[in-house]
């Protein structure tokens, strides 16, 4: 390639999209000029009119131009918020997509729509997270439950069953004996050390059914052990204030445990990739869902939106069903991983001839237990 009146440099883009800084390296030109955009010298000029060709390639892959809706997106949308195609330093990076597109289109113009797997695809399916958490909350929340008349086929189970064969099963993880995890417990300043707890597994065990409240991925009732990477990610899971007191306990896995890891979900980023010629409709879709359900499973409770959780609790049961001990997942909070395990507290013998949870002391064996209070400091600066 040579030298042309209007160009941008490779430092304009977010470095992470590899296949796009492929094509730069391989029809950009070298030059020492100043770059409009980033400012930089030292970086791979490219002509833009030949970029912004390469770009609507990839739109093209991934979007269907039906026109002018406000439901649509423009490409600058789609390159901005879906595609994340700057670096995000580049402030200039709208100016930057019109003259990309100089010659091609209105980069505001809301006229294009993600294209479907195939003709017979449900119209709303590419928000199929939104659409799934919606019928699980507010129509139909037991949809294991729903008799499936002729013709009538139940959307999110057969959604679900696609789901996991396609991704889901492809995150399986062993996690071997000996593994230490963490768990945090905060203490109400009513309870006393000896009357109320104790520094023993009781305490710092799963919640008794009386007790269960929901979560990220269990119903009210049905208490799950939930367990951090490390104790700082325990504690941050806690919302701690400045005197509580809170449990910490150590606990070591006492055999091997699989779990669908979801901090592995990002393996199909290459699919959604709407630069790189493997770039998948169907996938697409599915990595949005993946990638929705770890942002929801990774932020911390809260006791008043209960009803934020029923998606969550439905897919973690799902995955329960195909007999895996457990999920583990990126938080929100913390810098390390959680794992939420499907079983739960010591049985009480009276509530033996039922159906229970089988008991975390199956799966682990507590090796600490600690109490500490939270000192907060306030350091003030004039
Ligand atoms: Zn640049």
């Amino acid at each position: 390639m040579t030298r042309s009146d209007s160009f941008c440099c490779n430092y304009c883009f977010n470095p992470k999209r590899d296949r796009f800084h492929a094509f730069i390296r391989q029809n950009g030109f070298e030059s020492t000029d100043v770059c409009p955009y980033c400012k930089r010298t030292d970086g791979i000029k490219i002509d833009t009119a030949v970029l912004g060709t390469f770009i609507k390639q990839g739109i093209d892959r991934a979007y269907d131009e039906p026109g002018e809706s406000s439901d649509n997106l423009s490409v600058f949308e789609i390159l901005n918020d879906r595609v994340i195609l700057f670096e995000w330093e580049n402030h200039r990076e709208h100016d930057l997509t019109s003259e990309l597109f100089r010659d091609i289109c209105d980069v505001d113009k809301k006229s294009f729509k993600v294209k479907l797997e195939s003709e017979g695809d449900d119209e709303e399916q590419y928000r199929i997270w939104r659409n799934f958490e919606h019928d699980c909350k507010y129509f139909n929340r037991f949809f294991d439950l729903t008799p499936r008349g002729a013709g009538k086929t139940n959307r999110r189970t057969d959604m679900l069953a696609k789901l996991y064969d396609t991704c889901i099963k492809n995150l399986k993880e062993e996690i071997e004996p000996g593994t230490e995890l963490f768990r945090a417990r905060v203490i109400d300043s009513k309870l006393k050390r000896g009357r109320d707890y104790n520094l023993d597994e009781v305490s710092i065990g799963p919640a008794d059914k009386s007790n269960s409240q929901s979560g990220r991925m269990n119903p009210e009732g049905i208490s799950y052990f939930y367990v951090a990477e490390d104790e700082a990610t325990a504690l941050k899971e806690g919302r701690l204030r400045a005197n509580e007191r809170v449990l910490i306990g150590r606990f070591k896995t006492i055999r091997e445990l699989t779990v669908i890891d979801w901090t592995k979900a990002n393996i199909y980023e290459k699919a959604v990739d709407i630069f790189s010629p493997k770039y998948s409709p169907k996938m697409a879709v599915y990595q949005d869902f993946l990638r929705r359900f770890a942002i929801e499973v990774g932020k911390p409770n809260e006791t008043e939106k209960t009803i934020e959780y029923v998606a969550t609790q439905l897919v973690a049961e799902y995955v329960r069903g195909y007999g895996y001990d457990g999920i583990k997942y990126d938080s929100a909070v913390g810098n390390g991983y959680d794992v939420v395990f499907f079983y739960g507290p010591e049985i009480t013998p009276e509530s033996g001839d039922f159906n229970v949870l089988p008991k975390y002391t199956d799966i682990a064996e507590l090796t600490d237990v600690r109490e500490y209070k939270i000192k907060i400091e306030y350091f003030l600066e004039p």
